[in-house]
């Protein structure tokens, strides 16, 4: 696999919308797997995955995705910033569909040109989680890994490395 050429969110993109199936059959068989040796599993490839792709070269998910900001992330984030909570909520947020503050535009305010998050030590919960493949549990998180594999080349990679496993042993 060229790993270089995930980094461009178009060519992820219709790779993933390509692997759609082989992903639907992956989950299927994942969902059978012991919950603790497949997260054991996850964190390898999870490991390895961040080896080999630097989130520097990328920013996919800062400019794409709107992570869900917190309470606790308004209160670190306005700090920051030296602004009240309110001033902050005011000139960066919005509310989604679903109630959530989100940021008013993507790409990420905070994403510099160079992919360096001028917000990085106080960066929302949301972020710092993504792209969720190194949590326990993972069984309950594997549907949304197949959706962020669109997004994030990590994720499409710890995809492949299972279906090897799972799919083509
Ligand atoms: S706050 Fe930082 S890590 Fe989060 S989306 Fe913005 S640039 Fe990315
Ligand atoms: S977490 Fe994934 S999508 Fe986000 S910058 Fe890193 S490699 Fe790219």
């Amino acid at each position: 696999m060229n790993y270089e050429k995930l980094y461009n969110k178009e060519y992820l993109q219709q790779l993933a919308y390509n692997e759609q199936n082989n992903h639907k059959k992956l989950v299927a068989k994942i969902k059978k797997q012991k919950p603790k040796q497949f997260d054991y599993m996850m964190a390898e490839y999870h490991g390895e995955a961040f080896e080999i792709f630097d989130c520097l070269k990328c920013g996919n998910c800062c400019s794409g995705l709107g992570p869900r900001i917190m309470a606790k992330d308004i209160e670190k984030l306005s700090k920051k910033l030296k602004v009240k909570e309110q001033v902050f909520i005011d000139e960066y947020l919005i509310i989604d569909e679903d109630s959530d503050y989100v940021f008013k535009s993507m790409p990420c305010p905070f994403l510099g040109c160079d992919n360096y998050c001028f917000v990085y030590e106080q960066r929302p919960k949301a972020c710092s989680d993504f792209p969720h493949t190194n949590h326990t549990k993972m069984l309950k998180h594997i549907s949304l890994a197949v959706k962020n594999s669109s997004t994030c080349p990590a994720v499409f990679y710890i995809l492949e490395k299972l279906k090897e496993d799972f799919l083509f042993d």
